[in-house]
């Protein structure tokens, strides 16, 4: 029922002296790294998947397709370290063109479209201000230029279990396996998804040539983590909206970005390509120029810890602004220093609600500029979770 944990480096050849199956030396094969590729292949209804030592390992295979003097399209609002890869190793040492753009504007898509673009590459819902772009028009918009243009998602926020974008005719997703897909932030590793054999086979070579490979007894732990996706998704989602809505009627707070809200700009777009959303929450404290409240509001939390990453057990929360600082503006459009983005964990939802109350009740105690209405929101919100009734 469990697939062992195959620590072999190196399978027993045929009496012929050559290999007779894929497993003959564990850069090429792994049959726990097997296991767990055909494990994921299925979450993402796809007919390949490759798994690499991070979801970073990933993204750098995928992007070794576009060769010096060709052109990358992305959106605006990607993960940071891809922007990093891009600006800082694939730019300058490998003469690789790149556009950031708009993406929810489709026009903006159209218009950065070139020539010689080889790779278009986004995320949706993005990090961190939770747009969300419409799959499937930008996909099309993209073919229609030309065919052969490599479409990427990078599915990493919301996970297969919400949205598999190779449905909608992209090329490849990818995950960071980091997140969600293990889900109990202990182990590094990434994926790529796709319904082609021929990028499947330049991942395959990626893995094979580049020593680029996750240790078997990380793929155990990532199997075992797949086996309550669903059901740690779903309880995500769950307190996720619970904390949305709690949050959207706080006075101390200036706006709440998440994509199942009536109020998230992309709302219609979301329900029509996702049936569900993670527990990823993004919002902005009402705060002055020095951003001292939401410094104030992160250090007075108590059960909600203060670190990066997301999709683990436990509740998570980063001001956004700390890793964007070397990126000028207009790259990082939204991300100002009071805006915070929120893992939202497993524990119960009352408690996430009531550490986060306290904490933003702190910054009202210690300014008076903001008039305390949190009381009151308080008791509305009791009433939303009462007529539940479980
Ligand atoms: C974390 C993350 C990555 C990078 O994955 P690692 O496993 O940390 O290398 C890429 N994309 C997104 C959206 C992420 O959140």
């Amino acid at each position: 029922i469990i697939p062992p944990i195959s620590l072999s480096t190196t399978f027993k050849l045929a009496p012929s002296g050559k290999a007779d199956s894929p497993y003959y030396y564990t850069e090429a094969g792994n049959p726990t790294r097997t296991a767990l590729e055909e494990n994921l292949a299925a979450l993402e209804n796809a007919g390949h998947c490759r798994i690499f030592p991070s979801g970073m390992a990933a993204i750098f295979s995928i992007t070794m397709l576009v060769k010096s003097g060709e052109h990358i399209l992305a959106d605006e609002d990607i993960y940071a370290d891809t922007i990093s890869l891009i600006k800082k190793i694939l730019q300058p040492t490998h003469g690789i063109e790149i556009t950031f753009t708009e993406f929810t504007d489709i026009y903006a898509v159209k218009k950065s479209l070139k020539e010689n673009t080889k790779l278009v590459f986004f995320e949706s819902p993005t990090n961190p201000t939770l747009k969300v772009i419409d799959v499937e028009e930008v996909t099309k918009t993209v073919k229609n230029f030309n065919r052969d243009i490599c479409v990427v998602v990078d599915n990493t926020f919301i996970s297969p279990y919400f949205q598999r974008p190779l449905s909608f005719d992209v090329d490849m997703v990818i995950h960071s396996c980091t997140k969600y897909i293990n889900g109990h932030a202990d182990v590094l590793m990434g994926a790529v998804m796709t319904n082609c054999e021929k990028l499947d086979q330049h991942l395959y070579q990626m893995q094979k040539c580049t020593g680029s490979v996750p240790s078997a007894f990380d793929c155990y732990l990532v199997m075992r983590g797949t086996k309550t996706l669903h059901v740690r998704m779903r309880t995500h989602m769950e307190n996720a909206i619970a904390v949305a809505k709690f949050l959207e009627t706080c006075n101390q707070i200036e706006k709440v970005l998440y994509p199942l809200l009536e109020s998230h700009p992309q709302h219609q777009i979301h329900m029509k390509q996702a049936r569900g959303m993670s527990g990823m929450i993004s919002f902005y404290i009402k705060d002055d120029e020095d951003g001292s409240a939401t410094k104030m509001f992160l250090n007075n939390l108590q059960l909600i810890q203060n670190a990066t990453s997301l999709g683990a057990a436990e509740s998570l929360i980063v001001r956004c602004d700390m890793k964007y600082e070397e990126f000028s503006p207009p790259l990082r459009k939204g991300v100002a220093n009071n805006l915070v983005r929120l893992s939202v964990g497993l524990e119960e939802k009352e408690d996430i609600i009531e550490d986060l109350k306290q904490a933003l009740d702190s910054i009202t105690d210690a300014s008076g500029n903001l008039e305390s209405k949190s009381g009151d929101n308080h008791s509305d919100f009791e009433l939303i979770n009462s007529t539940k009734g479980d």
